[in-house]
């Protein structure tokens, strides 16, 4: 029985465990580290999770949701076809598809989890991320604030003591925390950060001056077109990850255009984002009243700290400090996997206590004298707090003969109880007594896992109420939503290594130039000839050969590592032959002869 933990991201989700004493990733079922966080339900109804989704995307916009960890713990619901999902429905559906893939390569049995959620997330967004593990069917054991783990990963790697600036810079979101590592301790001082900014913001102004270079106007082009732009878009803010320039080449309306980017140009036109990015993490800074100087390293972490722009800018920043900086994209599971050590015990690592603050402010709803329709939001736990931590505070009746108080439970940093978060309600029934002469006391207590307990005692009675926040777990609706779940398939590995690659060349056939678009047709054709008649050896060798294919056509994405392989040197006997087919057409050794090997320098 093990036990994995999961960096369950905006963008992207990757396993993380220990075996033999050591953290291993967890490789899902195309042998790549990051699974998309992608969800698409098919025409037969089948939920697609990851890669083949994430083509989805451009081909079937209307039946594919992304992002929607933005949305954990709303009521907000995604409509895919027919299907109607919530996000944390979504975010199982992501879950479930990594559980699989551990249970497949560490070859037993997942017990429990441990999920990483980022240090701002609320106490439904925390309860929400929970019950997406019970609805994958794993109880999640601990929810761990992605900075720690990403500290822990980089204190454990390095072993030196130090203050360190985690700077995690995903595909939608920028989280900045200064994480305090000494001795056993992992503690967040301070967090902030602006989780409308990451590297599709990157995508977009690309996108937006590939179209301005060729005089073409946004509203000129379909929402397929404009998914199709911004996909090579950020192939091409990948590429220039390891060159310099870089083309991008994109087919619109049948006519196709190339623009060129240097870095130096996109530093150009990001002026707007650094600014941002500046200033998230002078709040990150004040609020735990340090400066920059005083930071020890920078942790750099998410996908988008692969930008040299943004990891020269960070440098910059900070005058020359040092960065840690290795797969940042990997960083928040390799400390899930530490943590996974930890509570199994297993191995070489240390025990480490992960200690936190509170990363927003907890209050309650007070009287307005001067308005009284838009009541004060009043702090008991103050935003950056040291956690666990309990805060009391009495409050007095404001109304004469008033025999009711009611207790607001909100969450967030605005003056006016209407604009904070309201996490729950509790009401006390109090004497009848002159305004101001009867109490209650309110204490809030808020532990590491994200429990809030809130306690209300009437002064003059001694009545208690208390109430759990998070306390929303259980019950009989999850258990019949997690069979209605269960019952949903998932695609077995080898369908959905077939179907990634239908995606995968459907959506290269859509991105295309017309000369590689037939190619790209006929070698469909083959595939789904091969597919229909069911034999697997050759569909096997030919999915080798697409893989092979797909990767020269897609040189510059660096996670396709994985596809490697050599090329399969015997060409399959021809026994039959099929339409369209040019696999099986011999000419030379080299089966990318003809235009698709020749297209590609
Ligand atoms: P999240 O935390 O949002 O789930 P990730 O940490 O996986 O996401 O980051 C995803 C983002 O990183 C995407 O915007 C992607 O384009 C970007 N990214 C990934 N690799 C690179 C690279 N080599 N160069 C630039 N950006 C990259
Ligand atoms: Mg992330």
């Amino acid at each position: 029985m093990a036990i994995i933990g999961i960096d369950l991201g905006t963008t992207n989700s990757l396993g993380a465990a220990v075996r033999d004493g050591e953290v291993v990733l967890i490789p899902n079922r195309f042998g790549s580290y990051l699974t998309p966080s992608v969800v698409s339900v098919d025409g037969e109804g089948t939920i697609e999770v990851g890669e083949i989704a994430k083509e989805r995307m451009v081909t079937h916009p209307e039946y594919t949701a992304f992002s929607f960890k933005r949305d954990m713990g709303t009521e907000k619901k995604w409509k895919l076809g027919r299907r109607t999902f919530t996000p944390e429905e979504l975010s199982s559906f992501v879950l479930r598809s990594i559980f699989d893939d551990a249970r497949a390569f560490l070859g037993e049995e997942i017990e429990e989890a441990v999920i990483s959620v980022p240090a701002y997330f609320h106490d439904k967004q925390r309860v929400a991320t929970k019950r997406a593990g019970l609805l994958a069917g794993i109880p999640v054991k601990r929810i761990i604030n992605e900075p720690s783990a990403a500290a822990l990963a980089s204190y454990v790697e390095t072993g030196e003591e130090k203050l360190y600036c985690v700077f995690d810079f995903g595909g939608g979101t920028l989280d900045i925390s200064i994480v305090d590592c000494f001795d056993t301790m992992v503690e967040i001082v301070s967090v902030a950060g602006n989780n409308r900014l990451g590297g599709d913001d990157f995508n977009r102004l690309i996108a937006e001056a590939f179209l301005r270079d060729h005089g073409i106007k946004k509203s000129a082009i379909g929402r397929r077109e404009f998914a199709i732009l911004i996909r090579a878009a950020e192939k091409c803010k990948i590429a220039l990850t390891d060159q310099d320039p870089a083309e991008m080449t994109v087919t619109l309306n049948d006519r196709t255009f190339t623009s060129t980017f240097t870095n130096e140009r996109l530093m150009e036109l990001s002026g707007d984002l650094f600014g941002k990015i500046k200033d998230a993490l002078a709040r990150a800074l004040k609020g735990g009243s340090f400066r920059a100087s005083e930071i020890d390293a920078i942790v750099m972490a998410g996908g988008s700290s692969r930008m040299p722009l943004v990891q020269s800018f960070v440098q910059h920043l900070f005058g020359g400090k040092p960065i840690i900086l290795s797969n940042p994209d990997e960083l928040i599971a390799r400390g899930l996997g530490t943590v996974c050590g930890i509570m199994s015990r297993s191995g070489e690592v240390k025990d480490y206590v992960m200690a936190d603050i509170c990363p927003f402010t907890l209050g309650t709803q007070t009287h307005n004298k001067a308005d009284s329709s838009n009541p004060f939001m009043t702090p008991i736990i103050s935003r950056n707090t040291a956690l666990p931590c309990s805060r009391s505070q009495r409050f007095f009746t404001s109304s004469d003969n008033q025999s009711l108080v009611s207790i607001q439970i909100l969450q967030g940093e605005h003056p006016y109880a209407k604009d904070d978060l309201k996490l729950g309600e509790i009401e006390v029934p109090v004497p009848k007594a002159p305004a101001g002469k009867e109490s209650v006391d309110v204490r809030f207590t808020y532990d590491i896992d994200g429990i809030l307990i809130a306690d209300v005692k009437v002064t003059s009675t001694g009545l208690a109420v208390s109430k759990v926040i998070s306390d929303e777990v259980t019950g009989e609706q999850l258990e019949k939503r997690i069979s209605e779940l269960n019952a949903l398939k998932l695609e077995p590995k080898e369908e959905a290594e077939n179907k990634v690659l239908i995606e995968k060349l459907e959506a290269l056939f859509e991105e295309a130039e017309p000369d590689l678009r037939e190619t790209v047709q006929n070698r469909l054709k083959t595939f789904l000839a091969l597919l229909e008649k069911q034999n697997e050896r050759k569909i096997r060798k030919y999915r080798e050969y697409l893989v092979q294919f797909l990767d020269r056509t897609e040189l510059d994405d660096p996670f396709d590592s994985i596809f490697d392989t050599e090329l399969p040197e015997e060409e399959p006997e021809e026994e039959e032959t099929w339409g369209g087919a040019d696999f099986f057409r011999s000419d030379g050794n080299d089966p990318f002869g003809g235009k698709g090997g020749s297209w590609m320098s």
